[in-house]
């Protein structure tokens, strides 16, 4: 299966990503988990199920707390004070004033008088400004594509390879990993736990093998094999930032040498509850490395979608998978529409 098709699929499973993504349902999820209640699993055949499920729970969703700021006629004031909620959903000062700004512009104007209709605008500006076709993975012309994940320690790295394996098998890629995050013993091993739970390949070298020889080594078995994707692992820590940055380069060079045009795609891994670091994270990484897509992760533990409009105004990188919990099913392709929808269901 071709990546050109993943506009098809992303709808649909966008539609699950409404289910659980932001704000209310994220909240209802983790009220239910404290009254002890276990929370269902989610069901991926069911996408409308988990929608609705977000639609009627949005007592503290984004949209909720926009709408419970106003007053019932809307007013210039009332407007102002929208900018605190912008910013607190993560969508950064700049373009929380930006937005109010043009907000207020826009109701002078006649454009909405009431709550509905400035959701309608509020949407419409979310969109234009996320907008643009769901960005999709870059594939090799030729041979595997190449995908080199790195990220600081915890944001979910190895956890969104094992999501993004299953996404790609599930679409009849075949999939081989690379665990070369041999900085510490255990981040090898809990890959390999994931390869072996989703049934996929995983290089994973000898002891004391250097990350490049482990990604060198996968490489040439990827090719020898046939494999469409591999998949590298890289470690979020070392001694020191030059050091990572070093090792992420060594590791693209050494690929570069068995596939071309390897790593096809850079896909930085983000915390979405990390603001601020977020928007860091990605000027850092992109200084050692072309960082060519971000996997979002832990939006299902945060209110905070906004930091999505946050990076696509701040970074001209794309958001193209988010993560939604902890297990392999849990990511959606990024799509704006749905994303803003889901928003202010
Ligand atoms: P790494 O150090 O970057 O490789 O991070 P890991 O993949 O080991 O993940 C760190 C923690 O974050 C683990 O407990 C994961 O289960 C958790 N995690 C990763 N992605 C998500 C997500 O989308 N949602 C939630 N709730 N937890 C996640
Ligand atoms: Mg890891």
């Amino acid at each position: 299966m071709d990546w050109l098709q993943l506009a098809e699929i992303s709808t649909s499973q966008w539609a699950t990503f409404g289910g659980l993504g932001v704000g209310a349902v994220v909240v209802a999820a983790v009220v239910m988990k404290s009254r002890g209640t276990k929370k269902k699993p989610l069901d991926f055949s069911d996408p409308q199920a988990r929608l609705r499920h977000a639609l009627t729970s949005g007592k503290t969703s984004f949209w909720n707390r926009l709408s419970a700021t106003l007053s019932k006629n809307i007013s210039e004031e009332a407007l102002g004070a929208l900018e605190q909620i912008l910013v607190e959903a993560d969508i950064g000062y700049e373009t929380s004033n930006q937005l109010v700004q043009d907000m207020k512009k826009a109701f002078k104007a006649g454009k909405f008088t009431k709550h509905d209709e400035l959701m309608v605008y509020l949407k419409a500006e979310l969109k234009k400004r996320l907008g643009g076709d769901a960005p999709k993975l870059i594939k090799a012309k030729k041979g595997p594509t190449v995908i080199l994940v790195v990220g600081v320690n915890g944001v979910g790295k190895t956890t969104s390879i094992s999501k993004l394996a299953k996404f790609l098998a599930e679409q009849g890629g075949k999939v081989i990993l690379s665990a070369s995050d041999t900085f510490r013993a255990a981040a090898v091993d809990q890959l390999a736990k994931w390869a072996e739970r989703l049934d996929l390949e995983i290089v994973r070298g000898q002891t004391g093998q250097k990350p490049d020889a482990v990604a060198f080594d996968a490489a040439t078995k990827a090719v020898a094999k046939g494999f469409d994707y591999l998949i590298v692992d890289t470690a979020g820590r070392l001694h020191t930032q030059k050091n990572l940055m070093k090792e992420l380069a060594k590791i693209s060079r050494s690929i570069s040498k068995v596939i071309d045009g390897a790593p096809h795609e850079t896909i930085l891994v983000i915390d979405a509850n990390t603001g601020q670091n977020a928007v860091t994270q990605t000027e850092k990484f992109s200084e050692a490395a072309e960082v060519t897509g971000i996997f979002l992760t832990k939006l299902d533990g945060t209110p905070k979608g906004g930091i999505v409009v946050r990076i696509k105004e701040e970074l001209s990188v794309p958001v193209k998978f988010v993560g939604l919990g902890e297990k392999p099913e849990d990511i959606a392709p990024f799509d704006a529409d749905t994303f803003v929808d889901a928003l202010f269901a």
